[in-house]
């Protein structure tokens, strides 16, 4: 088999695109845009900033997955369909983008916006040039996971048993999330959950990545 090598510039602009080892999507922050790779093909996505709810400074931004679409349930009884219909309907479910490790002990940042989901909005202006990176989640995982997700959220109030659920025509938006760094822990600045650091593969690259931006905003204005 030939091995693919894709050139890693936007598709819109031609400049250099951002990202960290292990990620599978990199960004231009001219276009403000998320490049996902497939098979040699770009995938395009617009990159949307979440506001900070709690008042502190964002020393970077890491990705969730925004996935909404129609509920399609299969093989329950009519009861259990008419009550995941009333609790999900039209589901919003948000799914961490980046390496997310030991979420049972810690908690799962994109189930509790999902809970939580009027916590999130968008950030005006943009900070187009805060440090993010590490999106290591390709599209049909975070599918697959939303779904699951969405399951879960469903067998919380009514016994899913034998029921499947899927999400039709699924449509999938990266966020980034603001965050600063606390002790050996991450704390988001939406709803203030912690991540361990150690979660994050890449972060002392992603912060490295911070001062040399700074570097380079510094030299650009002196
Ligand atoms: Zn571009």
């Amino acid at each position: 088999m030939t091995p693919c090598v894709t050139a890693l510039v936007c598709p819109h602009c031609q400049s250099h695109l951002h990202g960290l080892r292990y990620d599978v999507a990199f960004t231009c922050r001219t276009c403000n845009v998320a490049v996902l790779f497939e098979q040699g093909k770009a995938e395009v996505q617009r990159l949307h900033w979440a506001a900070a709810k709690i008042a502190e400074a964002a020393e970077l931004y890491l990705p969730v997955w925004r996935v909404r679409g129609q509920l399609d349930l299969a093989q329950g009884t009519p009861q259990q369909q008419r009550c995941a219909m009333r609790l999900l309907g039209e589901p919003t479910i948000y799914v961490t983008g980046f390496q997310a490790s030991r979420s049972g002990t810690f908690g799962d940042l994109g189930t509790s916006l999902t809970r939580q989901a009027d916590k999130l909005s968008a950030s005006s202006p943009p900070p187009l040039t805060s440090p993010f990176g590490g999106i290591v989640r390709r599209m049909d995982e975070t599918i697959r996971l939303a779904e699951l997700v969405a399951l879960q959220l469903v067998d919380q109030r009514c016994d899913v048993t034998g029921m499947t659920l899927r999400l039709r025509e699924p449509t999938l938006e990266i966020w980034a999330v603001p965050f600063k760094q606390e002790g050996a822990a991450l704390k988001d600045l939406v709803l203030g959950t912690l991540v361990p650091t150690l979660a994050v593969d890449d972060l002392e690259e992603l912060l490295s990545l911070q001062l040399l931006e700074r570097g380079a905003q510094k030299k650009g204005n002196p």
